[in-house]
């Protein structure tokens, strides 16, 4: 291992420990790593569900500590949701990720962990802002009152990054993703994020002959990586990514969608061919962050992003596949 926490290096064992690993991004980290070539010698990988043990609970994470000695930590566990269940559950949101968040951090340090990588969300930054939106914006004023729980929860993981740095010379840092989605995601219509959301609508209407209803105007703004794309960058950062500040891991700007441009895709791919109906008393949320990726353009030039409608059709062969299954 090397001093900067990447896995290259010496030949000693690296065992890289995912919290969440159950999740949409967990799934799809666990799935490249598994494919030929993506894991180094040397390197094990641990993905925890909630089962193993609620990490909201102090005991329990030390537990899972004291159980594999991870020399790495990717933490994606969360409580997590889509705008309508953020409007709902703002103590919630706030106060289960800050224990979280805290559990995992401090055994980190206790644990000695090399590298920790943390995620926060695009959904985090200021609303009131001048656009691109990039790392070093992220506490320059409130975030959306929509999910400001949430948000409050995830920026201090970037506050104590730089304090246990500071102090105790760890070495956190810190992934911003847009809007996520594929394969594994929490497709529940009411608690979901809007591309799993309407994807089980288009789906549900397609069945029973129904309009397929999305809602607030459709006119909001969103960037969206797919998740297979975004475990292949979170790989790249736990072993290549060196700076404690944040990085922001989305598509270029000009990938950015209307809500009814992603409906309208979501529908074709489903091959939907009812009436498509807009739900105007439902909220739009912050109309956009457009976020800028300049710093992992200036490491990764060329890296090439699946396209939206792929990811899309992807998604959706996904669910209808699991539809018995899968998280709804
Ligand atoms: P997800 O699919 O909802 O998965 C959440 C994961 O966290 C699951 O593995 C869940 O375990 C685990 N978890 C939740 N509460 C827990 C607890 N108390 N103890 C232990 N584990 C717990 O989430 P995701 O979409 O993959 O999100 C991954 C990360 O990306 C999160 O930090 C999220 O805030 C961030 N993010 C997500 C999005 C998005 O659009 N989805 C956008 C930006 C940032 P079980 O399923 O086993 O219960
Ligand atoms: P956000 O990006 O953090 O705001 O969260 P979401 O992923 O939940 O996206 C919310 C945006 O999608 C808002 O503009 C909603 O009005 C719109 N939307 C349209 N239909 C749906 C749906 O079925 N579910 C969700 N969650 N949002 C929807």
């Amino acid at each position: 291992m090397t001093t900067d926490g990447s896995t290259n290096g010496d030949d000693a064992p690296t065992v890289v420990l995912v919290t969440g690993g159950s999740g949409l991004v967990g799934q799809a980290i666990k799935e490249y790593v598994e494919e030929e070539g993506n894991t180094k010698d040397g390197e094990t990988w641990i993905f925890l569900s909630s089962k193993e043990g609620d990490l909201r609970d102090r005991k329990a994470t030390e537990a899972i500590f004291e159980k594999y000695q991870p020399t790495h930590v990717i933490h994606l566990a969360a409580k997590v949701g889509g705008l309508f269940a953020n409007m709902s559950a703002k103590v919630e949101f706030f106060r289960e990720n800050i224990l979280i968040n805290d559990n995992v951090m401090e055994c980190c340090r206790i644990y000695k962990v090399k590298k920790l990588v943390s995620f926060l969300s695009t959904c985090i930054f200021p609303d009131k802002t001048t656009y691109p939106i990039d790392e070093t914006m992220l506490h320059n004023g409130p975030p959306h009152p929509s999910n400001e729980g949430y948000a409050y929860a995830k920026r201090l993981i970037d506050t104590m990054n730089r304090a246990y740095a500071e102090e105790y010379n760890c070495n956190f840092t810190s992934i911003i993703p847009t809007n996520i989605y594929g394969k594994y995601d929490n497709f529940s219509i009411q608690n979901g994020h809007v591309i799993p959301g309407l994807i089980h609508k288009c789906y549900l209407a397609k069945q029973e002959n129904k309009p397929f209803v999305i809602w607030g105007s459709g006119t909001p703004l969103r960037q969206f990586v797919f998740s297979r794309d975004l475990a292949e960058l979170t790989v790249w950062v736990m072993r290549e990514y060196h700076e404690p500040t944040p990085i922001t891991l989305s598509v270029d700007e000009e990938e950015e969608v209307s809500i009814k441009d992603v409906a309208l895709a979501v529908a074709k791919a489903m091959k939907f061919e009812g009436p498509v109906e807009f739900d105007t008393s439902k909220a739009d949320g912050q109309f956009k962050k457009t976020a800028g990726n300049k710093k992992l353009r200036s490491y990764q030039p060329d890296y090439q992003f699946t396209s939206i409608e792929d990811g899309i059709q992807q998604s959706v062969d996904w669910f209808v596949e699991n539809y018995d299954t899968c998280r709804k």
